[in-house]
């Protein structure tokens, strides 16, 4: 056996292991569980506990936990000893069917957006037996869903869940008709692109800004930044390379299967993309890569940076959500077939996904937006925030001549009817390039690239679904009631296609000109975070996540709440980091730099007469009106912290952050990266962008 294949879900309570070590009986019941989504009988779970805790202990496990996924965006876990004492004074090793299905973790510390008083702060956390178990640091890890006892949703993967199921009814609905009468199961698949950036740690420990905030919160540009572009798919260093090889393997421990690893445009970013797999393993795989990714970084001296905009100017990260629809026997329903009727599935789903992005672009938007991520999109080589898609030349023709009747392809005189042609088969790479677009086909994937690097992407995810399994249940409602299919399915397609052909645009997303063009098309400009996500609680919205029981009203309000809640607690984090900064560091390191510049000065008019000391002077008056303006922004920055007591609701403060504390912090930021262009090397005491991005 290679080594790969050794250690590949070695530390994974896997199909194999799970054959290996259960019953068959309890294999099947189990295996039953994880394909249909039913829950899981007591007696069975007591035997699978039992399995997996000998596996575990082996393995060298003493603990197990429930690992969940709170609001935080980031995972919990609560460990519990597998020890109880005996009734001879001995130890044994338990772990039950009831511990393994449902644990109590105090859910009062996990932000509810209001949703329970404290005191009542009683949550459980219950397996999601679709994900496999695993080991971590001698812990046994146990992917669960996090609810409270009043029966609201606290986690970010229950919904996920919900809107998996919700996809899959609406999908079979639609599959039915198209005569699958075998097809068991439709799921979503996802490979979540991880960028991130990789630092040298000494220079990380020197700055107090990536240390509290995840980002540099100021720096003059670089001499060189990302203009030559040879960092991209360039030669990968001898230390990111042990540390991605480091990464690799104990990523390969848990299942995670690392498929490509390349340099990205700016100087030290990587990025990372796992081999796809079902939507709600790819959420846990990809929070446990983010997790592994920090933690490798420290072994090799080196900080893993996954903020959204880590240095201004230079490209920011991102995670490109690679999304499908598949069939639970591999069949591909975003994939264009051979035969016509696999064609008019292929155009019908295609249709549902344009009708959703075009209907539910605000929610889209609101599912990727965060203080980190708004100073991406927009940003240099990064989609606007404006939600539109490519779907490229030709297969746009396509749907033009579904639209009006008409030849797609002039050149050959052919026609497209629907359910009677095929598609012809595109040449791949004019179909999967166009990387500016925010939401992009790929040949038989949409690659959502709005979603921020550091952000679960539970979130973006239980969007999609959702808003597709809508149009699937528009379109199924229509279609089963059709005499003529064939007919019904042509004008649906057309309808579609015409009332909503607005929001596909093959060209390039970073110019000026498409902005102009998206408002006339009235397409939304959301472009922050607090503008955002009032559209979250919007009546259509609401009744649709009702509709498929996903969330209620209440959670919905709660998770608005909470977003914009740890949206102003990051902008206030960033303005006091930035005032400890400039006190504690900024001025006294320019007010020794001037007094040494008047000293010098000084000196050389005391001892040569009539000395030239015009550049010490000049110098001298620069860095002071430099550093009143300095302090007087400061200032005005600590004002405005204050003013946040005016307000009461948590949109009327995220307004406020954004508006004020944000534009004085953009001010501010301002002066500094000027101070630190004129103050000598000697005195400035963080490093630079330079030495920041050209360090490993
Ligand atoms: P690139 O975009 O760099 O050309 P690929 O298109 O091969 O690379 O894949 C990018 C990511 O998309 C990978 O993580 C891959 O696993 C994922 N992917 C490929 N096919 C699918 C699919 N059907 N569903 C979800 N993700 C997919
Ligand atoms: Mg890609």
């Amino acid at each position: 056996m290679s080594y790969i294949s050794e250690i590949f879900g070695s530390m994974v309570f896997n199909d194999e292991v799970m054959k290996e070590r259960l019953p068959k009986e309890t294999y099947k019941a189990l295996k039953k569980t994880m394909l249909n989504g039913e829950s899981l009988d007591i007696n069975v779970a007591n035997v699978v506990a039992n399995a997996m805790k000998d596996w575990a202990v082996e393995k060298g496990a003493t603990h197990f936990t429930h690992w969940f996924q709170p609001m935080t965006g980031i995972t919990a876990e609560k460990h519990d000893s597998f020890i109880s004492a005996s009734a001879d004074g001995k130890v044994t090793m338990e772990f039950s069917g009831k511990e393994l299905i449902k644990g109590e973790p105090d859910a009062s510390s996990f932000p509810s957006g209001g949703l329970r008083s404290t005191f009542e702060a009683r949550g459980y956390t219950a397996w999601d037996p679709t994900s496999n178990a695993f080991i971590k640091d001698a812990v046994l890890c146990i992917p669960t869903a996090f609810c409270s006892y009043g029966g609201e949703v606290l986690d970010k993967k229950t919904p996920l869940l919900r809107s998996m199921e919700a996809l899959n009814i609406q999908a079979l609905r639609i599959l039915r008709l198209f005569g699958a009468t075998e097809t068991k199961r439709v799921i979503t698949t996802m490979g979540p692109e991880q960028e991130y950036f990789l630092i040298d740690s000494e220079l990380f420990n020197k700055r107090m800004d990536l240390k509290y905030t995840g980002r540099t919160l100021f720096g003059a540009k670089p001499p060189k930044g990302q203009e030559l572009e040879d960092h991209y798919f360039g030669a990968i260093k001898p230390r990111v390379a042990e540390f991605m090889k480091d990464l690799n393997e104990e990523l390969w421990k848990l299942g995670i299967s690392a498929k490509t690893e390349h340099n990205e445009v700016a100087p030290s970013q990587h990025e990372l993309a796992p081999i796809f797999t079902n939507t709600n393993i790819a959420c846990d795989h990809n929070q446990l890569t983010m997790e592994l990714m920090k933690k490798v970084a420290s072994r090799h001296g080196l900080s893993c940076l996954l903020h959204e905009k880590p240095f201004a100017g230079i490209n920011g990260s991102g995670k490109h959500n690679n999304w499908s629809i598949s069939t639970n026997d591999g069949i591909n329903l975003l994939e264009p077939g051979n035969s016509p009727r696999e064609n008019a599935r292929f155009l019908l789903f295609l249709c549902a996904v344009i009708k959703a992005v075009d209907e539910y672009q605000d929610l889209l938007k609101v599912s990727v937006s965060t203080a980190g991520n708004d100073h991406r999109l927009g940003g240099n080589e990064a989609p606007p925030a404006i939600v539109s898609m490519f779907l490229g030349d030709e297969l746009t023709a396509v749907l033009e001549s579904i639209e009006g009747d008409s030849t797609y392809d002039k050149k050959y005189n052919r026609e497209m009817t629907v359910g009677v042609d095929a598609i012809p088969v595109f040449p791949k790479d004019t179909t999967d390039r166009n990387r500016t677009s925010p939401f992009a086909f790929t040949g038989n994937k949409f690659e959502f690239r709005m979603v921020g690097s550091r952000q679960s992407i539970a979130g973006p995810n239980m969007v999609l679904n959702t808003i597709v399994a809508e149009e699937l249940s528009q379109f199924a409602d229509i279609l089963e009631k059709a005499d003529d299919f064939n007919k019904v399915l042509n004008n649906l397609l057309k309808d579609t296609i015409k009332n909503h052909k607005s929001i596909i645009f093959n060209g390039n997303n970073y110019t000026d000109e498409w902005v102009k063009e998206a408002e006339k098309r009235g397409l939304l400009n959301l472009k922050s975070t607090p503008e955002s996500l009032p559209y979250f609680t919007a009546e259509k919205n609401v009744r649709l996540f009702e509709k498929f029981n996903i969330l209620s009203r209440i959670e919905i309000y709660s998770r608005t709440e909470i977003v914009l809640d740890e949206y102003c607690k990051e902008i206030s984090i960033e303005a006091l980091t930035y005032i400890d900064m400039v006190k504690k560091e900024i001025i006294p390191a320019v007010a020794s730099y001037i007094k040494e510049l008047s000293d010098t000065a000084c000196s050389k008019r005391l001892f040569i007469a009539y000395a030239e000391c015009e550049t010490e002077s000049k110098l001298v008056d620069k860095l002071s009106l430099l550093m009143r303006s300095l302090y007087n922004k400061t200032e005005l920055l600590e004002n405005k912290l204050i003013g946040v007591k005016n307000f009461e609701s948590s949109v009327e403060i995220a307004d406020y952050s954004r508006s004020h504390i944000f534009e004085t912090m953009q001010e501010l930021r301002a002066v500094i990266d000027e101070l630190e262009t004129n103050t000598s090397k000697k005195y400035w005491p963080f490093p630079t962008y330079g030495e920041l991005l050209f360090s490993v």
